[in-house]
């Protein structure tokens, strides 16, 4: 893969923006990558496991001479770190991010991009439960799909460079609505997170009546919810809170399905949890099939899909 940005500054160094470095350099799809954190902590980090090309202690200098800016802070701070930029942007540049939701970055962050610079917001759909500078590994994005959400006006020629990087970074690459992206997102991963952090808190009470016969026997099922339960509580408290709607529907379904089976079990209806089960097994047949996970019984994989 060859070079498709000069220079690339990333701001906020957690788990996406370290992956991305590491990808970028594994395929050298930039001369050179910038790096700022708000915290002195994680900027000492970032440079003591040479994490980025040069880091940087304003945001400002970071983005200065950048091709391509990406914001990979938690979507509640999208719109204050753009604000922050945007007098440091080069005429021409693009401006993207990672955020999990993507109707309120757009909302939040378009007001601040200064005239004759690109925005083309972005959704890597892969990660970890785990955050910070040092968690970041090249191959995260390996096989995900990443989503770009052009704006209206978005330009064609800087939209193809971005998917250029993106598949460079290994994904596969397809384009979305802002409200379609941000419904799917709530079936697919925002409903799933919350269901996984209600269970892991109901079990927790329950511990306290079993001693530790939770965890100790905690078999797969809901080994794969600790984990989910596990990530970042700053990231995905602005989730819920900027995909409210979508959020709110998808849960809204869940609870009414939720209670037909539950009645369904209360009423000894076996034939009804049967057929529920059988279409729920084909679903996830489909998404072997489609290659976006395997058969292997690895309940504990490092490798989610947020
Ligand atoms: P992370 O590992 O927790 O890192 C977050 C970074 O943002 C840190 O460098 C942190 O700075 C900075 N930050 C936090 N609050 C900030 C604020 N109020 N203002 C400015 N900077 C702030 O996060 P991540 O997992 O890489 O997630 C980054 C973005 O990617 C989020 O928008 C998330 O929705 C999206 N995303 C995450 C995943 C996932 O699975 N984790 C997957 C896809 C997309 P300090 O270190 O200095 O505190």
């Amino acid at each position: 893969m060859s070079q498709v940005y000069d220079r690339v500054a990333l701001i906020g160094l957690g788990l996406i923006a370290s992956s991305m470095f590491w990808a970028i350099k594994r395929a050298g799809l930039a001369a050179e990558v910038t790096g700022y954190a708000r915290s002195e902590a994680t900027r000492d980090t970032a440079r003591k496991i040479g994490l980025c090309d040069r880091i940087c202690d304003t945001a400002q200098e970071a983005v200065e001479g950048a091709d391509l800016v990406v914001l990979c802070v938690p979507v509640g701070a999208m719109g204050a770190v753009a604000q922050e930029i945007a007098p440091a942007l080069k005429s021409g540049a693009t401006v993207s991010d990672v955020g999990s939701v993507k109707r309120h970055v757009i909302q939040d962050v378009s007001p601040h991009i200064p005239q004759g610079v690109h925005f083309i917001p972005a959704h890597p759909l892969a990660g970890t439960e785990h955050s910070g500078p040092e968690s970041g590994f090249a191959e995260l994005f390996d096989n995900r799909w990443c989503l770009l959400v052009p704006v209206e006006g978005s330009d064609p020629e800087a939209v193809a460079r971005l998917r250029s990087l993106w598949t460079g970074l290994g994904s596969n690459v397809d384009e979305m609505d802002a409200d379609h992206h941000d419904l799917v997102l709530a079936v697919t991963s925002h409903a799933p997170h919350l269901i996984a952090y209600t269970m892991v808190g109901v079990a927790d009470d329950l511990r306290r009546v079993t001693d530790s016969e939770v965890i100790k026997y905690s078999a797969a099922g809901f080994r794969d919810f600790t984990r989910i339960a596990a990530s970042d509580p700053t990231m995905w408290r602005d989730v819920f809170l900027t995909n409210k709607d979508a959020t709110l529907e998808i849960l809204g379904r869940f609870t009414e399905e939720l209670f037909a089976l539950q009645r369904a079990i209360r009423t000894g209806d076996g034939d009804q949890l049967f057929d529920y089960f059988t279409r729920t097994r084909a679903i996830r047949r489909g998404i072997i099939d489609a290659g976006q996970d395997t058969d292997a019984p690895d309940f504990g994989r490092g490798n989610t899909n947020p």
